[in-house]
């Protein structure tokens, strides 16, 4: 039996059931990390980008997106990293900053708004904040203090 192949929107789905081993309330959809999707009849394509370089969680999620298309009886799964394209904070989706929220960390500001935007404390909403040192308990985060409500809190780095 040949099954049809899958779309790049049934890729992406299936996709959604891959978190951030460090993040486990977001995908590496929403996170975009994601770069390209290629499906065809000699099976399924897809290029990940390293949202911090030396970020030690990329790994696993390439393993646990090879597993996750395996899981769904493809045969031929080829997953690469792609160390040459940059990622960027802007391509969290909507439902990756609402999922960084609720696992309590400070959003990065959208490059639109500009670099220097403080960060918003996740505890009372103040941006009154000071950073208290760009390197957290991972790469990819910074520590912040709360003017206001004097909590210390992670921010997902801006890139
Ligand atoms: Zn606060």
């Amino acid at each position: 039996m040949v099954r049809p192949n899958p779309t790049r929107e049934q890729v992406l789905d299936w996709l959604q059931a891959v978190k951030d081993p460090e993040i486990p309330t977001v995908s590496v959809v929403d996170l975009g990390v994601i770069s390209e999707v290629e499906t065809g009849p000699d099976g399924v394509r897809v290029e990940m980008i390293p949202t911090f370089s030396g970020c030690h969680a990329l790994g696993f999620m390439q393993i646990h997106v090879e597993e996750c298309l395996r899981a769904q009886g493809l045969e031929q799964v080829e997953v690469k990293v792609n160390r040459n394209k940059p990622w960027s904070s802007d391509y969290l989706t909507e439902a990756g900053r609402r999922g960084l929220r609720a696992h309590g960390l400070a959003l990065p500001p959208r490059h639109a708004d500009g670099p220097d935007e403080p960060a918003e404390c996740p505890k009372c909403g103040s941006t009154r904040t000071q950073l208290l040192s760009p390197f957290g308990p991972t790469l990819c985060r910074a520590i912040h203090q709360c003017g206001d409500c004097l909590e210390t809190f992670e921010q997902f780095k801006p890139v």
